[in-house]
C-alpha cells in the first residue's frame, strides 16, 4: 500500500476507477493543495473516505514532538512503516517558515563530528516519505505559510538521487513551492552534483565543506578520499556555470580543527573563485566527537578575516540545540536508545 505522497496521479485514477473523475482531481487536490490527509477530507463521501484512508496510509507515525527555542522550533521522531527512525525539524523566522526533511534513516557517510554519521546507514527514504515530513511541516505552521524546505535532516540526500528529485518536483509542481526555496545540501557527492547541474529546476545547493586541503578534509569527510577537493571544486564549478545559482558552503566551526588563520585562507582559496557565500555553524556537541566547537569570539574573527579575503560568510544562528534538533544533532535511533539504556 502506497504513501499518500508516494501515489502517482494515474494509480489515483486506477484507485478511484468508476467514480467520476472530478474525484480524483478533487482527492488530488485535497492532498497537495489543502494538505489534508483522505480521512480529513470530508467533502467526500464517508465510504469513500474511509476506503481512501485505508488504501492511502500514512507514512509517518509521530513517536516525539518537541519544542524549543520559545515554540519557535519543533522537531519531531517519526517511525516508518518498517520500524525505521527519521527526524524532521520545523523553524520559525520573522521573514520565513523553514522545514529541514531527513532524506535517509541513517546515513552512511560517516562524518566524525555529524550525529547522524556516527550511528550509520539505515535505508533510503521514498519520496512520499520525504513529502510527507513537508505536508506535516506545512500543516503545523499554519496559518503561516512553509516557504522554505532544506535537504539537510538525515542522510545525504545526493546518495538517495532519484527518490530526492521526485520529492522535489513534487514539491514544485504539485505542492506550488518555489523552486527558488529549496535547497539540497551535500557532503560533496560529485556525481549528484554533476547530476543537478543539469536538472531544469533551479534548486539551491550547499556543499559541507569544512576543510580546504584534503589531508584535514580525508579524516572530517571520508567521502573527500573518492572525491577530493580538486574534483568537488569542478563539479560545483559545472552546477554555478549551468544554473547561475549562488552556491553556498557550509562550515562547522571545530576549535583548532579548521577554526585557525591558514583555515580561513584555505578555505578562501576554495570559494572565492566559485563565488560561494560561506555559512559558518558553530559546531554543536555531538555523543562521538569529543572535541568542542569554536568560541563565539574565533568564529565572528574567522568570519571577519573571510570578509577580508573577499568571501562572504554569515554565522548561522543555531536553533534547537536544547531539544538535540541542531545541525548535526539528528540521530532519532542512537538518542532512543541512549535514553533507554541511561
Ligand atoms: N549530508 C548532507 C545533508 C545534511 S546537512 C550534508 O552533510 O550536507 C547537515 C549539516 O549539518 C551539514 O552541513 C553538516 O556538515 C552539518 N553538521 C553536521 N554535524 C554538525 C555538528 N556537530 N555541528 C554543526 N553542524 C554539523
Amino acid at each position: 500500500m502506497p504513501a499518500p505522497y508516494d501515489l502517482a496521479r494515474g494509480d489515483l485514477d486506477l484507485l478511484l476507477g468508476g467514480q467520476p473523475a472530478f474525484r480524483a482531481r478533487q482527492v488530488w487536490e485535497g492532498l497537495h493543495t489543502r494538505v489534508l490527509y483522505p480521512d480529513e477530507m470530508t467533502d467526500l463521501p464517508v465510504a469513500m473516505r474511509s476506503l481512501l484512508g485505508e488504501a492511502l496510509p500514512r507514512a509517518l507515525r509521530q513517536i516525539s514532538r518537541q519544542s524549543a527555542d520559545g515554540g519557535q522550533t519543533t522537531k519531531w521522531l517519526w517511525a516508518l512503516h518498517d520500524g525505521a527512525q527519521v527526524e524532521t525539524v520545523l523553524m520559525h523566522y520573522p521573514d520565513r517558515v523553514t522545514v529541514c526533511v531527513s532524506t535517509q534513516a541513517g546515513c552512511a557517510m560517516a562524518c566524525q563530528f555529524c550525529a547522524t554519521g556516527q550511528a550509520g546507514f539505515q535505508r533510503q527514504l521514498t519520496a512520499g516519505e520525504i513529502v510527507e515530513q513537508v505536508a506535516e511541516a506545512i500543516r503545523a505552521a499554519r496559518p503561516r505559510r512553509l516557504s522554505n524546505v532544506v535537504f539537510m535532516g538525515m542522510g545525504e540526500p545526493l546518495a538517495n538521487y532519484e527518490r530526492v528529485w521526485s520529492a522535489v518536483t513534487k514539491l514544485h509542481g504539485d505542492m506550488g513551492l518555489s523552486a527558488r526555496h529549496l535547497t539540497l545540501s551535500t557532503v560533496g557527492v560529485v556525481p549528484g552534483i554533476r547530476r543537478l547541474a543539469k536538472e531544469s529546476l533551479p534548486v539551491n545547493l550547499a556543499v559541507s565543506l569544512h576543510a580546504a586541503n584534503d589531508a584535514r578534509r580525508d579524516v572530517l569527510v571520508p567521502l573527500n578520499r573518492r572525491y577530493p577537493l580538486a574534483m568537488l571544486a569542478e563539479a560545483c564549478a559545472e552546477y554555478v556555470a549551468a544554473t547561475g545559482r549562488r552556491l553556498s558552503i557550509e562550515w562547522a566551526m571545530i576549535h583548532d580543527v579548521n577554526d585557525q588563520s591558514g583555515d580561513a585562507v584555505e578555505l578562501a582559496r576554495f570559494a572565492r573563485p566559485l563565488a560561494a557565500h560561506v555559512n559558518l555553524i558553530p559546531l554543536n556537541p555531538t555523543p562521538g566527537y569529543a572535541v568542542r566547537g569554536s568560541s563565539a569570539r574565533r568564529v565572528r574573527e574567522f568570519r571577519d578575516q573571510l570578509d577580508s579575503l573577499g568571501v562572504n560568510a554569515t554565522v548561522r544562528m543555531t536553533r534547537g540545540a536544547e531539544i538535540d534538533a541542531a545541525c548535526g544533532q539528528l540521530a532519532a535511533s542512537v538518542t532512543l536508545g541512549r535514553r533507554a539504556s541511561a
